[in-house]
C-alpha cells in the first residue's frame, strides 16, 4: 500500500545528560519517512523546509522512495527549529524553543499524484494542516493515523477536537494521554480518547513499552532494555513510521497485524535512539533488524501451564 507522510522536516539541538548537539536534522515527518522506508518505497512526504535544510538528507530520502513533490523549499526562509533538554531517565524532556519559522506560513497542498493514498499519516503538527490534508484528499485511505503533542494541545485544542473526529488512530504518549483526557488511568483515558473519535489508540509508554486499545481488546508490547540510550529524540516518529510501514508493506490493518506492526515500530525506534537525529536509522540492515524483532520475541516468551 502507499503511504502519504505529513510532518515537519526540522532541524533540531539536543541536549542530554551526556551528550550535546547544535544542529542536527530531525523532525516528525522526517523520522517517519526515514523508518517506513525500511518497508516500502512508496511514500509521499508533504512537508516545507527552508532553503537552509540539509540538502544531502532531501537526496537520501529520494534515493529510498520518498516523492518529495510535495515538499515546498521557501527561499530566504529558515526551517522550522526545535530545541529539548532531556531528564536523567532519558524519558521526559523539556522543549526549550519552537521555532516556527517556515511552518508559520505553510500552507501544505498535495500534488495531483498524492491524492488517493491507501494510508496516511498525519505526523506531529498543528492540527489545522493535519485537517488541511485530510480535505484534499479524493479518496478515503483504508487507515488514518496522527500523532500530536502537548504544544498542540495547549496551543490549538479546537483543531485538535476535529482532526480527532477524522481519523482511526491516535498514536500518543503516556503524558499526553493523560492530558488530553484530564484523567491519570491510562485505560481510563484510553475510552475518553476512543470516544473523541480514533477507534484505534497507541499509547507509548518510553522503555516501558506501548499499548494498543481497540474496542474492548489490549495488546501491551514491551520496549526493548537497552544498555545506552544515546538520544531519544525521533523515537516516537520513528516507531509511528515502522508501525505504518509494516501494515503497508504486510496489506493488512487488522487488529492482529497491529500487533505485530508495534513489534516492529519498537524494534526501529531501539535504534533511533542508539545515535543524534536519523543517522542510525541509514545504517540499519534488514538482519539487524529481524535480530532485533527477536528479541522482542524472546523478551516475552514463556510458558505457564493454566
Ligand atoms: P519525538 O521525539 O518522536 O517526539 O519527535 C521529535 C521530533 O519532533 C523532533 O525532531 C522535532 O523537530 C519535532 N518536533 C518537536 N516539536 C514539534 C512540534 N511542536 N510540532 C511538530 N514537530 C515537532
Amino acid at each position: 500500500m502507499n503511504l502519504l507522510v505529513i510532518g515537519t522536516v526540522a532541524f533540531d539541538a539536543i541536549e542530554t545528560p551526556f551528550n550535546k548537539i547544535e544542529k542536527i536534522t530531525g523532525g516528525s515527518g522526517n523520522y517517519i519517512c526515514h523508518s517506513a522506508a525500511h518497508f516500502i518505497n512508496d511514500m509521499n512526504l508533504v512537508a516545507v523546509v527552508g532553503d537552509d535544510f540539509d540538502q544531502d538528507e532531501l537526496k537520501y530520502l529520494k534515493s529510498k522512495g520518498v516523492n518529495l513533490d510535495g515538499l515546498q523549499i521557501k527561499a530566504g526562509e529558515k526551517s522550522f527549529f526545535w530545541s529539548g533538554r532531556y531528564h536523567l531517565n532519558m524519558n521526559s524532556r523539556d522543549t526549550l524553543a519552537t521555532d516556527l519559522n517556515v511552518l508559520a506560513n505553510f500552507d501544505p497542498i498535495l500534488p495531483e499524484s498524492y491524492k488517493q493514498p491507501e494510508m496516511l499519516i498525519l505526523g506531529n503538527i498543528d492540527p489545522h494542516l493535519q485537517i488541511k490534508v485530510i480535505e484534499q484528499l479524493e479518496n478515503r485511505p483504508q487507515l488514518i493515523a496522527m500523532d500530536t503533542m502537548n504544544f498542540w494541545m495547549d496551543q490549538t485544542p479546537e483543531a485538535l477536537d476535529k482532526v480527532l473526529k477524522m481519523v482511526d488512530l491516535l498514536i500518543i504518549n503516556d503524558e499526553e494521554s493523560r492530558q488530553l483526557s484530564g484523567v491519570s488511568s491510562l485505560v481510563k483515558a484510553a475510552s475518553i480518547i476512543k470516544s473523541k473519535g480514533p477507534k484505534y489508540l497507541i499509547i507509548k509508554k518510553g522503555e516501558h513499552g506501548a499499548l494498543l486499545f481497540h474496542e474492548n481488546r489490549i495488546f501491551f508490547a514491551p520496549a526493548l532494555p537497552l544498555e545506552e540510550v544515546y538520544d531519544p529524540t525521533g523515537a516516537g516518529d520513528t516507531f509511528a513510521g515502522g508501525f505504518m510501514g509494516y501494515l503497508a508493506q504486510t496489506n493488512d490493518i487488522s487488529f492482529e497485524n497491529m500487533k505485530r506492526a508495534i513489534i516492529y515500530g519498537s524494534a526501529m525506534a531501539s535504534f533511533c535512539v542508539e545515535k543524534f537525529g536519523p543517522e542510525r536509522l541509514k545504517t540499519i540492515t534488514n538482519e539487524e533488524l529481524q535480530d532485533r524483532v527477536q528479541a522482542f520475541v524472546n523478551l516475552v516468551d514463556f510458558n505457564i501451564e493454566l
